[in-house]
């Protein structure tokens, strides 16, 4: 017997009948004598839809009440969920964000969690009640409520299994884990059975898309072991942990990739000390992004600084640079869009040198031309011409042998 903290995502709870699935998956851990927390996200596509109404009535909706708005979703679902509970004979309550103690900072659209007051949901736990929390959402110290990001609810699940100490944190999808990279896209990808925290962070950030990164970020802070595994098959997932030693010998472990990115170059930048610091400074300040980043001097003895961002903010950079141009100083800018992000992944790599040289080689083998690059300890990202995308990560995927049977299988 033991404490488990399942979250269901949006499509596992898309529907009357999922939501039933779904329960039904609560009940088996609870009829095995286990103490369950079932963290939820918004019906299928609610959250979207309620964003497309917001941008209707107003270009630039209050943050505020965006987020009374979006965490309308994740309560519809709370309050089903439990009941679909009680109809299996389960005693279950629902609790919004707030009545679950989540309590965050004063941010809206993004706000991280500070702390979460468990004597509520501990107190129904002891009284044999499943406790049903709406994810992705929670409440300032003035009481104001607030949102933690796009597909947030993963860190909602994560933050309560720390703060609960659960033995278990199950992390329920539409699919059956993490794969080496998308399989609708490549057909030989295949499901790790293991991903160190630091390999999955990566790939989250990169777009991956499984997990939430903060929710990574969390259980890496509190060494929780996370399963990410099928909401509808019975099989069992990907294990997210610590890395272990018989992991080694796996240089990469996956190829993620993002569409629609889009290089931004500011020519002729004065190599005044600041000038650096002022493009990315005023950049930040207007919530910009800015991904990989390369800077290389002319011969005149000024600076070329490029940059990627995703395309869809291609306007308002453009704006800011070119309304900022005087106090940023430099002569021209260039943009070329219809690119992507290809980018490899594993903690072997750091024991591993040459892994970016043959990243390079096959690339250049397939006549992909790399237009960007940028590295950590264990990962390398590329930035390619969109049309070459799809390529270059079948290439990579079979050149790295992501398909073979070098993945560990317990
Ligand atoms: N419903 C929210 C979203 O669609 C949060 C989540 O699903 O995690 O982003
Ligand atoms: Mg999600």
């Amino acid at each position: 017997m033991g404490l488990i903290v399942q979250k269901f995502g949006g499509t596992s709870v898309g529907s009357v009948e999922k939501i039933r699935n779904a329960a039904s998956r609560t009940a088996e851990e609870w009829k095995n004598g286990n103490q369950v927390v079932v963290v939820v996200s918004a019906m299928g596509k609610t959250t979207d839809h309620l964003v497309d109404m917001a941008n209707e009535i107003s270009e630039a909706p209050s943050k505020r009440e965006m987020d009374m708005l979006l965490t309308t979703g994740e309560q519809i679902t709370i309050a089903l969920y439990a009941m679909a509970l009680a109809q299996n004979g389960i005693e279950a309550i629902s609790f919004t964000g707030w009545q679950a103690g989540v309590k965050t900072e004063a941010i809206h659209g993004n706000a991280r969690i500070i702390d979460i007051e468990t004597d509520r949901i501990s107190k129904e736990l002891s009284a044999g009640k499943v406790v049903i929390v709406a994810g992705f959402q929670g409440v300032t110290a003035d009481g104001d409520i607030t949102t933690l990001g796009r597909g947030g609810s993963d860190t909602t699940a994560v933050a309560l299994a720390a703060a609960l100490k659960a033995d278990k944190c199950d992390i329920y999808t539409d699919v059956t884990g993490v794969f080496t990279t998308d399989p609708r896209i490549v057909k030989s990808a295949r499901k790790l059975l293991n991903v160190s925290y630091d390999e999955m962070l990566e790939l989250a950030n990169l777009g991956a898309g499984v997990l939430h990164p903060r929710a990574v970020e969390f259980a890496k802070n509190y060494g929780l072991r996370l399963e990410v595994r099928s909401s509808m098959e019975k099989e069992s997932g990907t294990i997210i942990e610590e890395e272990n030693e018989m992991e080694q010998n796996l240089i990469v472990r996956g190829v993620a990739f993002e569409d629609q990115i889009t290089r931004v170059s500011v020519l002729g930048v004065s190599t005044s000390l600041k000038g650096l610091s002022t493009i990315f400074s005023t950049l930040a300040q207007n919530h910009i992004n800015v991904d990989i980043i390369v800077q290389s001097r002319t011969e005149a003895g000024a600076a070329n600084i490029s940059f990627s961002i995703k395309s869809t903010n291609l306007p308002e950079t453009l704006d800011v640079l070119e309304s900022n141009k005087e106090s940023l100083n430099y002569q021209s800018i260039e943009s070329e869009t219809g690119l992507a992000k290809v980018s490899i992944v594993g903690s072997g790599m750091v024991s591993n040198p040459g892994v970016a040289a043959k990243m390079f080689e096959v690339l250049e083998e397939n006549g992909i031309q790399v237009k960007m690059v940028s590295t950590s300890e264990i990962k390398v990202s590329t930035v390619v011409p969109e049309k070459q995308m799809v390529n270059a990560v079948e290439s990579l995927h079979e050149a790295f042998e992501l398909f073979s049977g070098t993945v560990k299988t317990n």
